[in-house]
């Protein structure tokens, strides 16, 4: 069976595939899947992280605009979560199974201990035989600190919590080659590059704010943590019955990955604005495993604090290396290209003598 070896599990169910057209919950397909689930509960850990708060919360309070401005979203997706969640504790409970509600923003998964401690809820959860289920905190982000979509949200948590496997529920069969007239399912993926991104269909669903390029930065993630992600059709009844009997779906292989638990967090984060860019002799340097001194960078993008997560790219802005920056921005602009011995000089406080540390650094 597919999911022979497999012990840890999230799905993600996507606002379209529990909310129908008419803004219905679909009860008869949630049903259907917790009976698919009950059939390989024994002996795994499952996690459901459900979209549709939004998409509920417009039903309820009879709003049908498609435009809407994040702050009402928020008031909306406050109402909705309620009704979304309602909807899978009485259905859950009715197959005797609890459910425990776990509602994240980015700085739970982003930031190391806030991650850490979610991850020892989740694992309590599964202690006490409960299902996670997840979903964005949408009454408290803000546009720049917000996932948006829940596929990246739900490859981070896989990546934290050491899933093996993600499976994407979607209203498609799966990844999808759109570059040939007839248009083709690729069945399996190794390796996300730019002629992949190049493949896909840029349209987003209709209710959701993802669509095929969340699922890959999601599919990348996961690839770099060792966990199996899945897109596969979620609109029909008992859809993972369906989907291990059809064999109808888009696998996307891990990487063999050798990087401890800490790394694969590092290598996974989703803070993409910030960069460093370095010269050709650090870029062999970091490819050698050392870590990044001032004197090799040229250039630094965004404003980013001491700890923070940061993408170092070489000079013509191609990803070498994630890493947690011991310096922030600021300082950073003052004593790049320098040697480490002038670093306090400088600054006039004895720090560091590496931007990023080895130990805090994963090459890409
Ligand atoms: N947190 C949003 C909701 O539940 C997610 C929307 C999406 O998946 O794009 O409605």
């Amino acid at each position: 069976m597919l999911l022979n070896n497999t012990k840890k599990i999230v799905f993600k169910l996507g606002s379209s595939t529990v909310v129908d057209k008419k803004g219905a919950f679909k009860k008869k397909w949630l049903s259907s899947l917790i009976q698919d689930i009950k059939k390989i509960k024994k002996n795994r850990d499952i996690v459901i992280v459900s979209s549709g708060a939004i998409a509920l919360g417009q039903s309820y309070l009879k709003i049908k605009k498609s435009k809407i401005k994040l702050e009402m979203s928020q008031a909306i997706a406050s109402v909705g979560q309620i009704h979304l969640v309602d909807e899978f504790k009485k259905l859950f409970n009715k197959n005797k199974i609890n459910i425990g509600q776990i509602l994240i923003t980015p700085d739970d998964t982003e930031q190391r201990r806030r991650a850490l401690n979610a991850r020892r809820t989740f694992e309590n959860l599964f202690k006490l035989g409960a299902i996670p289920v997840v979903n964005e905190n949408d009454t408290t982000a803000t546009t720049e600190i917000k996932y948006g979509d829940n596929d990246r949200l739900a490859a981070r948590v896989a990546q934290i919590i050491g899933a093996d496997t993600l499976i994407i529920f979607s209203d498609v069969d799966g990844f999808y080659d759109n570059s040939k007239k007839n248009k083709t399912l690729i069945k399996e993926i190794k390796k996300i590059d730019k002629k992949l991104y190049s493949l896909a269909n840029k349209n987003i669903n209709t209710y959701g704010s993802g669509g095929m390029i969340t699922k890959l930065e999601a599919a990348k993630i996961c690839m770099n943590s060792g966990c199996r992600m899945f897109i596969a059709n979620g609109q029909n009844l008992n859809p993972l019955r369906k989907m291990i009997k059809d064999k109808i779906y888009t696998s996307f292989i891990p990487k063999i990955s050798t990087l401890d638990a800490r790394k694969k967090w590092i290598v996974s984060s989703l803070s993409s604005s910030a960069k460093i860019f370095v010269d050709t002799g650090a870029a062999k340097a970091l490819s050698n495993g050392k870590s990044l001194l001032p004197a090799g960078i040229t250039k630094v993008i965004g404003d980013f604090k001491k700890g923070e997560n940061i993408l170092i790219v070489n000079e013509n802005g191609i990803d070498l290396a994630r890493g947690l920056s011991s310096f922030s921005s600021v300082e950073i602009n003052k004593i790049k290209g320098l040697q480490s011995n002038q670093i306090e000089n400088i600054l006039g406080y004895p720090s560091k003598s590496e931007i990023v540390h080895k130990d805090d650094m994963v090459k890409i």
